[in-house]
């Protein structure tokens, strides 16, 4: 399922004295399958971007394509569930949103709140859970008596309990630790190669979006600055300072390198364990 942006401006709040305009001119395509990266610092547009994935926001002025679905500018347009089904997103500190009795039932909810049969949706949860790493038994216990970071994925199990063809990620390992955020970014890199799943992140890691994204997308100040393969965005570092972006050095130190010797160096040979 393509996505195009064309020439979208989303304000909030349009037509009163509050009016708050936070995308200028966005045109975006993400190919089905693809792992797009969105950078930028706060308040450069990132959340109200994803937002118009799943027609969350709908821009005020040209139009976003998601599938077969197009979203024009400007109309309130109706319907969306079919949508949000397609594009599972899994906002910053999802395990806030957790309110089942069980985990069992959390993960059940939205499935089964689309129709799934209740067997259905358990056969689902069962399957997601271990997809996210954790064990059958934490099925019947309370979603709050795990830890931070089981919590969490939880929380994302119910997102991909809906089989979304397109996963959104905002800064899906704000809080956790080095390790925690390595093996949620993992999984993340599994799901894609192994379901082909289409997955947008919005990251503050440089980072991450280096080893993880074939595709990333620079926001300043409600418009898309830069956009390129990991190697076009990285050959071209005093243009990322400029902006105020901090690279770190062992992202700068792989970029250096394969440009003088030609051949891609899997980041995990530059890891610096934290
Ligand atoms: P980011 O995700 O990059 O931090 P946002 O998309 O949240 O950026 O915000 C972009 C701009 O829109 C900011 O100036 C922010 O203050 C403004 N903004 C975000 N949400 C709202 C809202 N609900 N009402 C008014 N302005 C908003």
């Amino acid at each position: 399922m393509d996505i195009i942006f064309k020439n979208v401006e989303h304000r909030y709040q349009a037509q009163t004295p509050f009016e708050k305009r936070a995308l200028y001119d966005i045109d975006l395509e993400i190919k089905t399958g693809s792992y797009v990266a969105v950078i930028g610092h706060t308040g450069s547009g990132k959340s109200t971007l994803l937002q118009h994935l799943n027609g969350l926001l709908q821009p005020t002025k040209g139009s976003v394509t998601i599938g077969d679905r197009t979203i024009v500018g400007g109309k309130k347009e109706k319907n969306l569930k079919p949508l949000r089904k397609k594009v599972g997103i899994v906002f910053q500190f999802p395990e806030h949103q957790l309110f089942e009795e069980t985990v069992e039932k959390d993960i059940c909810f939205g499935p089964i709140n689309f129709g799934v049969s209740e067997e259905e949706a358990k056969r689902k949860a069962k399957e997601c859970l271990s997809l996210v790493g954790l064990p059958e038994e934490v099925l019947t216990k309370s979603p709050f008596e795990l830890s931070g970071g089981q919590m969490r994925r939880v929380a994302i199990a119910g997102v991909l309990a809906m089989e979304p063809e397109v996963l959104v990620l905002d800064e899906p390992t704000a809080g956790l630790d080095p390790r925690g955020r390595k093996e949620i970014m993992d999984m993340f890199a599994r799901l894609h190669q192994q379901k082909q799943l289409t997955i947008v992140l919005v990251t503050h890691s440089m980072e991450d979006a280096a080893r993880y994204a074939d595709e990333i997308v620079i926001m300043n100040k409600g418009t898309i600055v830069k956009k390129g393969t990991p190697e076009e965005i990285f050959s071209d570092v005093t243009s990322l300072m400029e902006l105020g972006l901090d690279v770190p050095e062992t992202v700068l130190f792989k970029h250096l390198l394969e440009s003088k010797i030609g051949e891609a160096i899997p980041s995990t040979c530059l890891t610096i364990e934290e």
